[in-house]
This record gives C-alpha cells, sequence and structure tokens, in this order.
C-alpha cells in the first residue's frame, strides 16, 4: 500500500508487510458487509473459508482475526465492533485494521479543524449557528457524518443514475460543463472567488452534489484545478464506477498521486460488488472506501428524504427519520446553468423534503456575480444579531418549559437546552415563548423589573449564537415538542 498523507506517524509505525496487509483486511470487511453469502460462510466455518478468500483476491488474512471485529447481527454492519486493544493481544491483523481505523477517524477530525473558519466572521457566526441548530435536532449519528462544508460544485445539471432511492431527487441529466478554454478559465476565476471569499474551508468542499462525477469526461481536469487552488484534491464519490472502466481507472491513479482524500465507490448491489472486485485488486481500492448501499444497515439508516421521502414498510426506517444526507453549510453551486444556493442540512420536512434549507438562491455568468452573490448573502442572510424590530420566536420544533424562579428549558427531540441563572431569564423565556414580540418590546417589558439591560440583551444573543431562536425557515408542520 502506498503512504497515505492522511496516515502520518502510523505509516512509519507499522512493517511492509502490515501496509501490504491493510488492504485485504479492508477487502475482506467489504465482502462481510456487501456480500452476505460471504458472511453466512465465515460465520459457519470461520478457520476453513481459505479457498473463499482467494476467490475474492484477499490474500494474507486471518478470518478468525478479522472475524473478532464482526457483529454477531449482520443487520448491524458496516459498524464493527469496537474491542478493547488488551482482548486483541492474540489478533494482531483485528487490532491493526482497529488502529487504521482510529488513525483516519482522528485524522479527519484534525483534518477539518483546520478548515472550519473562512475570512468572513459574519458567514463563520451563522454556519456555527446552523451548526448548533443541527445538534439539537439531527441525531448524534447524524451530526458526527456532516462537514458542514462550505461549498460543492455541480459540473453537470443532473444525474444519469437516476437512483430510486436518491435522497436529494437528483434531476435527469440534461447538460456537462466541460473543460473548453472557455469554460475552463471561468471554472479558475470561480475558484479564485471562492477562495477569497471562504479561504480555507473550500478545501472541505467537493466537485458533486445532486451530479454523478462520470458524467463528465473532463472531471479529474476540473479536481487538478481545485487541487491547485486550495492544496486539496477533494473527495470523489461516484455510484458508476463500472461503467467506463478508464473513468474510474485515472480516478484511481490520480487518487494515489493526490493522496489528500479517501474517494469512495458507492455499491448498490452485490452483483456490483463482484464486480468491482473482480475488476479491481485490494491494492488498486486501497484508497477507495466501498460504500454498500444496498446492504440492511445502509437500506434501514436511508434519509427519508427526496425520492426516498415516503419509503415506507419497515418499523426500522423510524430509525433514519430525521436523517439526511446533506453535509453542506454554505454554498451550492452549479457550473452548467449557472446557478447558485445558499443552503444547510436539516431534518427532511414537508417544507424541505430534501434534507436542507434555502436561505438565498441566484444565478451568475462570471466569476464578479458570484463574488456579488456570496457578498450579498453573507449581508442579508447572515446577520450578527437580532435587530430591533425582529418578532422574537423559538424554534417552532422546540418544547419551552417554564422553571419558575429559575430561567427555563428548552427541548428539542435530541437535546435539552437549559437557561438559568440569572434573574431576568424566567420573565424572558415567557415573552419569547409568546412568539409575537419584538426585540424591542421584549426589553422595554424586561426593564420594568430588570434594570441591567446588557445582561438581558446579552441572553438574547446567546439564545440567537445557540440557534435556537426561529428564523422564519421552520418546516410549517413542526409543533413544539419535536413531533411532525
Ligand atoms: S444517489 Fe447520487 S448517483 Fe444516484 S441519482 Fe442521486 S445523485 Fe445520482
Amino acid at each position: 500500500m502506498d503512504d497515505l498523507h492522511f496516515c502520518g506517524d502510523f505509516n512509519n509505525q507499522i512493517s511492509i508487510d502490515e501496509k501490504r496487509l491493510i488492504p485485504h483486511i479492508k477487502r475482506f470487511i467489504e465482502c462481510a458487509v456487501g456480500a452476505p453469502e460471504f458472511y453466512a460462510a465465515v460465520h459457519e466455518n470461520t478457520a476453513g473459508c481459505a479457498s473463499l478468500l482467494q476467490a475474492r483476491g484477499i490474500l494474507g488474512v486471518d478470518p478468525v482475526q478479522v472475524a473478532a471485529l464482526m457483529p454477531e447481527i449482520v443487520s448491524e454492519l458496516p459498524l464493527l465492533k469496537k474491542v478493547p486493544a488488551a482482548e486483541l493481544e492474540d489478533k494482531p491483523q483485528a487490532l491493526l485494521w482497529q488502529r487504521y481505523a482510529d488513525t483516519i477517524a482522528r485524522y479527519r477530525v484534525t483534518w477539518r479543524q483546520l478548515r472550519e473558519k473562512t475570512p468572513s466572521n459574519l458567514f463563520n457566526a451563522w454556519r456555527q449557528r446552523q451548526i448548533n441548530r443541527c445538534q439539537s435536532q439531527l441525531s448524534k449519528e447524524t451530526n458526527q457524518n456532516i462537514v458542514h462544508g462550505t461549498i460543492a460544485f455541480e459540473l453537470s445539471k443532473g444525474c444519469s443514475m437516476g437512483c430510486s432511492f436518491c435522497g436529494v431527487a437528483a434531476e435527469p441529466l440534461q447538460e456537462v460543463f466541460m473543460y473548453t478554454g472557455e469554460n475552463a478559465g471561468l471554472w479558475q476565476d470561480i475558484l479564485n472567488v471562492a477562495v477569497d471569499r471562504l479561504g480555507a474551508t473550500v478545501g472541505t468542499g467537493t466537485c458533486y452534489w445532486a451530479t454523478e462525477p462520470s458524467d463528465n469526461p473532463d472531471y479529474l481536469k476540473f479536481v487538478e484545478d481545485f487541487g491547485k487552488a486550495t492544496g486539496v484534491y477533494p473527495q470523489t464519490t461516484t455510484a458508476a464506477p463500472m461503467r467506463n472502466l478508464d473513468w474510474t481507472r485515472k480516478l484511481l491513479r490520480f487518487r494515489k498521486q493526490h493522496s489528500t482524500a479517501m474517494d469512495r465507490f458507492s455499491i448498490l448491489s452485490a452483483n456490483v460488488l463482484n464486480r468491482v472486485h473482480e475488476t479491481f485488486s485490494a491494492e488498486d481500492l486501497a484508497l477507495t472506501v466501498l460504500d454498500m448501499q444496498h446492504s440492511a444497515s445502509s437500506v434501514r439508516l436511508r434519509a427519508q428524504s427526496g425520492r426516498n421521502r415516503n419509503a415506507t414498510g419497515s418499523p426500522q426506517l423510524e430509525l433514519a427519520q430525521d436523517h439526511t444526507i446533506a453535509c453542506l453549510t454554505g454554498y451550492r453551486v452549479n457550473m452548467a446553468d449557472r446557478s447558485v444556493l445558499l443552503i444547510s442540512p436539516c431534518p427532511p420536512s414537508n417544507s424541505w423534503p430534501l434534507g436542507y434549507r434555502v436561505y438565498a438562491a441566484g444565478n451568475f455568468s462570471c466569476a464578479a456575480e458570484l463574488d456579488d452573490f456570496i457578498g450579498e448573502t453573507i449581508k442579508k442572510c447572515m446577520p450578527g444579531q437580532v435587530s430591533s424590530g425582529d418578532i422574537l420566536a423559538f424554534r417552532r420544533d422546540l418544547d419551552f418549559i417554564a422553571l419558575p424562579e429559575e430561567g427555563f428549558q428548552l427541548q428539542s427531540k435530541y437535546r435539552l437546552h437549559k437557561m438559568t441563572g440569572s434573574p431576568h431569564l424566567a420573565q424572558l423565556g415567557r415573552l419569547i415563548a409568546r412568539g409575537n414580540l419584538t426585540f424591542w418590546s421584549v426589553i422595554e417589558e424586561l426593564m420594568v423589573q430588570h434594570k441591567d439591560v446588557l445582561a438581558i440583551m446579552s441572553s438574547i444573543q446567546k439564545l440567537f449564537d445557540q440557534g435556537l431562536l426561529e428564523d422564519g425557515l421552520s418546516d410549517e408542520s413542526d409543533l413544539r415538542g419535536g413531533k411532525k
């Protein structure tokens, strides 16, 4: 296996043999997750499945060791068991995989932290407000997977795949933004605008959204420019790894040259998994995560947004009720039709069936117009505080609970927010809960009894910063108490 840019010291701590082994352990786990007959065979006769492993191109893996990480119930895959290192002393291969997975998880956290701030304080505060709101409205598991990237580019209009479960309801493919001289110039200017406005955070972006990267034959040329402008060669997910093998091989080679991220293949069936494994070696796929969209656990946890919005039939789907695949708190820029949206994740709802809120929409014909759009939306959509004429109300999905003398609590489906410790809080909570008073009338009412206006304003700012105040974008059907 090539050294992984993101594995840092881990690369130096393991032997060449261990480096060679990791892609094969990875393939073993892929088979266990994505090929039910493989999992059943390993489960039934773990020590006697050598020929099965060989047939899948898995070399050097001791199934007894790695199977120690498998859950007993197949529907719990791909979540491997976290086993204490002390219990894996006699299973060095399982330990190696666990260390490798931990290294990647740590890298992701550090990588995101380095790219959290844009040059705009208003944008940063707005993004943090959206993150706080998401932590209140979405489950811990969903939040862990949301990067809150600040920009995503689409290099075609629509998607050729037409997946029945598409969480963003991608339209059919209509247009591809090719790397012509004129388009390349526009693209490079747009990247410069993005970096000027959003700084290092652009590196967390992608060059796809509701699009399939392989629909664009020039995709890697755009990604190359993105890498030069940001220093990050962004992650690619393709749901069509077998459609154009030449394109896929170029993607795999490109990633080996620029190992700043791992790419993903969305695997739509066990048959596709078999073909991918037959076509590409474990080493070829060392930097490619295979995302088993067809596995029982993926189906169970699929976001109920987009074309999957009305999926019914399994009580387990309840688990995914508030899940969203939207991971952008920023600008979605389509280069083919030159449209731009300012969006942020939210639970799928009647108002927001795609699992994200739309704060602003626009069009651009050149990089300067995109720059204007970003500048204007920062001014209009990202106020630093509540204005005196704004109506103060709690988010509609919050349940207000008065704590007489002490203050109040706001209960969302996932979080309890407590405001206590100052004498004005109990009355402040009651006034905001009325939902029809302006900021200034709330202040005036409170000042009859409480003279510390700065403390009152600071409490309102805190509620605002935590994303607990209604900003006019809640779903119409949201009721207090988190019921929908
Ligand atoms: S899930 Fe992805 S590949 Fe499938 S239709 Fe939607 S955008 Fe296209």
